[in-house]
């Protein structure tokens, strides 16, 4: 981990790659290079999946809806990562079942197990189960359903925390020798014959100069304002910013199926078990033209998945349920299509400039960030001429290797080994890091050694570890990305937290970035 924390200063100097973009994209393609020798710098203006890459409905899939769209490629493509990706990282990703009830007057019956046949052999399936017609009036899922739901079907993917994804993999490429810059934005980046020169302003205002032999513009819903902004390169393509939200009511049922309910304007709606003592739903697709940092749900959008649920559940919702809610823009790749949710959500990437490059990504989903990891650092040694195998397909994220078994094995092995520790923190802890839960507890021998207990449940020690480890440098860091303990705690624990974090955490210097950080605008996907 030897360059993950340098101190303010140190840095400057020369890398072949300077990655702009700490979302899934940019880490990614930072985790690839980085294990292929490349030396590998990547900065992120807030933090660690700040923005779009915290804000997804968290599945892993190929897509069952753009089949209708006739997006074989793009499904296939997808369908082809769940598998890779699920084994990456088994703490933090796991298989789903989703159950779709039949609604006649919808999609005839015939179009559904059609669309399920192809999703079902698009692509090889070790790991998830194949679809099949189920009765609701028996099936442990039919019982929240209203009545008239009769049958329905039900069929796999895959679940992710999806901002632990973010993390573990920029935390995969910092211990391959990558240099990890959160709150450190790209204002500027000049090309010389060489080589490209990046001008980088950390959130206290301190600027500072690095080289790079290629730049990535990993910048999600700003790809194309960066281009044009703050480089001299052009691309044809451009994006469609399209926002999507969610909301988290109460649970609204016991099982751990999640469902797809077809909606009559054409679209789905997704209702997930989350968190333990929730049910998320989302989401919506609504053009966007504003700044993405500060994208929030719209009173309709709410009312919308509302009444979405309540075409399915017995248990009827309105806003007043709703306890939490986050809203993200789709960077998508614009294909001028007239409808939101009919744009592809396939992705390109653009080259400008041949020795001297400059990569823009365009479009992309989380399920496909892997493969266009390697796309892209293919793309750039071609360019560079640096001869280098793909090597993440079988490699695993940090945590990720978990024995023969799986999650319930290592959570029994782990409940042998902690016993001292709390069930449900038990438990937290093995999914949040896997087998890194050695590395958070080395040394403890009982509740004392975990140290002061922050707010219920959150204690010093993992305070540390997530300052040391996984740049979490606020308390909406710790609360809404590398935990979700935002929901599950009251809303002023924010600021004991903050007030915390402030004092007993990290070098002055670094806890006066995370000072500017606090009060810089993050806070995109909450409220
Ligand atoms: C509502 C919704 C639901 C979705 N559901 C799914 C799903 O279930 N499954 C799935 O696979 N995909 C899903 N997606 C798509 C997926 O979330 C996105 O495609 C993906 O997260 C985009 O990642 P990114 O890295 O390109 O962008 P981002 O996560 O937005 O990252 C870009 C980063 O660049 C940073 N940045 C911008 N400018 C600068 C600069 N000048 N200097 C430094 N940093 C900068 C930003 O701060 C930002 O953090 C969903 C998307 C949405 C909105």
């Amino acid at each position: 981990m030897a360059r993950m924390q340098q101190g303010v200063g140190e840095l400057g100097g020369h890398y072949d790659l300077l990655v702009v973009g700490g979302g899934i994209n940019g880490c990614g393609i930072a985790r690839d290079a980085a294990g292929r020798g490349w030396s590998v710098l990547l900065c992120e203006q807030h933090d660690l999946a700040a923005h779009t890459s915290s804000a997804s409905t968290k599945l892993i899939h190929g897509g069952l809806r753009y089949l209708e769209q006739l997006h074989f490629a793009l499904v296939r493509k997808s369908l082809k990562e769940r598998e890779t990706l699920l084994a990456s990282a088994p703490h933090i990703m796991w298989p789903m079942r989703f159950v779709m009830p039949y609604a006649a007057h919808l999609r005839p019956a015939w179009v559904i197990r059609a669309g399920l046949y192809l999703y079902d052999h698009l692509a090889a399936r070790k790991l998830l189960p194949a679809s099949a017609g189920i009765d609701l009036r028996t099936h442990i899922a039919g019982a929240s359903l209203a009545a008239r739901y009769r049958r329905g079907f039900v069929y796999s993917d895959g679940w992710v925390d999806d901002a632990r994804l973010v993390v573990l993999t920029a935390l995969d490429a910092a211990e391959r020798g990558a240099t990890i810059l959160t709150r450190t934005r790209c204002e500027r980046l000049e090309r010389s014959p060489t080589g490209w020169t990046a001008s980088l302003v950390e959130a206290d205002g301190r600027r500072r100069q690095i080289s790079a032999r290629a730049v990535v513009n990993a910048t999600g819903a700003w790809v194309a304002q960066f281009l044009h902004a703050a480089t001299p390169a052009h691309s044809k393509r451009n994006v469609r910013l399209v926002k999507g939200s969610h909301i988290a009511v109460r649970r609204l049922y016991e099982h751990r199926f999640a469902y797809l309910f077809q909606n009559p304007d054409r679209r789905v709606v997704f209702a997930l078990p989350y968190e333990r003592d929730f049910t998320l739903i989302g989401t919506t697709d609504v053009d966007y033209e504003g700044d993405p940092a500060a994208v929030s749900a719209e009173p309709a959008e709410i009312d919308y998945l509302c009444a979405a649920a309540n075409q399915y559940f017995v248990r009827q919702i309105t806003p007043r349920d709703v306890i939490w809610r986050y809203s993200g823009v789709r960077p998508l790749l614009d294909d001028e299509s007239r409808d939101p949710t009919a744009v592809t959500r396939d992705y390109a990437l653009d080259v400008d400039g041949s020795d001297v490059p400059i990569l823009s990504v365009f479009g992309g989903k989380i399920t496909t960030y892997r493969r266009l990891g390697q796309e892209a650092v293919n793309r750039l040694a071609a360019s560079l001429q640096r001869d280098s195998a793909p090597w993440t397909a079988s490699a695993l994220l940090p945590g990720g290797d978990l024995p023969a078994g799986g999650f319930a094995v290592f959570s029994s092995a782990m409940g042998r080994r902690y016993p001292w520790l709390g069930a449900t923190l038990r438990q937290r802890y093995a999914r949040a890091y896997g087998t890194r839960i050695d590395r958070l507890l080395q040394g403890a021998r009982g509740p004392s050694d975990l140290g002061v207990e922050v707010l219920p449940g959150l204690y010093a020690r993992e305070l540390e570890y997530l300052w040391r480890h996984e740049w979490a440098r606020t308390a909406e860091d710790v609360l809404w990305r590398r935990s979700k303990l935002g929901l599950h705690l009251a809303p002023e624990s924010a600021a004991t937290l903050d007030a915390w974090m402030q004092r007993h955490l990290g070098t002055p210097a670094e806890r006066s970035i995370a000072l500017s950080a606090a009060t810089s605008p993050v806070s995109a996907t909450s409220g």
